[in-house]
């Protein structure tokens, strides 16, 4: 017999308290946390939902790893260390294996982070995951997109593109079964949240931002918030070695095409030479007292920038 909703919790959702700071965690009518004193609270939600921001055939584990890392992509933006989550989840139908699989996923990236799942809802419908991430951060200490200076060096954790690339090799229909393809198909479906980045540039960022819409798009709300323009260098954007491989022509439009979840900072000079993190950290491009965004081929030619994702663009 399938579950029911409280056999769904339980089997599913329920285990053992892991950090001291949850007084009363999945069960009761509402959750019960311990911020510590002198730190910031730091909340994020994003929905995840089926056949719109991951595609339908995601194995039900990637689908629970991928919808919180894109929550924890958040609290790393803003130099957050995870504490805590909610998961609001509408299922279709009561599936043990893909609960059974999801819940796994889900919890491989809770562990890998710290982050505990204390509480959340359960409904029918359409397949949708809702969740809400909270993390900690020093007082006043958090990164925001308001900050970037002219003179910034403008950095990009990580390779952008390989995502958006591994989508378009998925929505092709081709052999997805190359290790090039299987590589950009794992950062499709089990994005690395930075979170030792973030918290490692937090206090020396002036501004920072996750790339999931698209870097031109998601610069473009660091260059908003903060009053200023930037230049970008489009061959300078850090591609990984499968994305090298396989992307055509329309390279830069895919390392603009988001679900990256890498970090785009803007830092004083110094400070990038000085800094040592766990993942590679690629200057693009500068932050210029002038507004707009000016983008760069390879031959030093000003290039429209390519746009990003709007789920309301008509
Ligand atoms: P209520 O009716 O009071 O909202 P529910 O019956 O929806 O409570 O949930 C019972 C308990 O199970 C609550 O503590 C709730 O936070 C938790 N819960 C419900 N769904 C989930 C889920 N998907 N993951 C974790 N905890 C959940
Ligand atoms: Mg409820």
């Amino acid at each position: 017999m399938p579950a029911g909703e409280f056999d769904i919790i339980r089997r599913y959702f329920t285990r053992p308290k892991r950090r001291g700071d949850v007084r009363l965690g999945v069960g009761d009518d509402a959750a019960l946390l311990r911020p510590p004193a002198g730190q910031e609270l730091v909340v994020t939600t994003d929905t995840s939902i089926a056949g719109r921001h991951f595609p339908t055939e995601t194995p039900a584990a990637d689908a629970g790893w991928r919808a919180l890392a894109v929550n924890l992509s958040d609290l790393a933006a803003m130099g957050a260390e995870p504490a805590w989550f909610t998961l609001a989840l509408t299922l279709p139908s009561s599936d043990d294996d893909w609960l059974a699989a999801f819940s796994k996923g889900l919890f491989q990236c809770a562990d890998s982070a710290g982050i505990e799942l204390v509480g959340g809802d359960v409904t029918r419908g359409v397949l949708v995951i809702t969740i809400t991430a909270m993390g900690l951060v020093p007082a006043r200490t958090a990164m925001r997109r308001a900050g970037a200076l002219p003179g910034d060096t403008i950095c990009v954790t990580g390779t952008l593109g390989d995502a958006a690339l591994g989508l378009q090799l998925l929505q092709a229909g081709g052999d997805t079964g190359s290790n090039d393809a299987r590589a950009l198909l794992q950062r499709l479906y089990r994005p690395q949240p930075r979170l030792a980045a973030g918290a490692a540039l937090r206090g020396k960022a002036h501004a920072c931002i996750d790339v999931s819409d698209g870097f031109a798009a998601d610069l473009g709300h660091i260059l908003q918030a903060s009053g200023v323009g930037a230049e970008v260098d489009a061959a300078a954007l850090p591609a990984s070695e499968a994305f090298a491989r396989l992307a055509g022509e329309d390279a830069t439009a895919l390392q603009c095409g988001g679900d990256d979840y890498e970090l785009c900072v803007c830092l004083p000079p110094a400070p990038v030479r000085e800094l040592s993190l766990d993942c590679p950290l690629t200057p693009v491009g500068r932050i210029t007292a002038e507004p707009g965004l000016r983008w760069r081929d390879a031959a030093g030619n000003e290039i429209p920038p390519p746009g990003g994702y709007d789920h309301f663009q008509p």
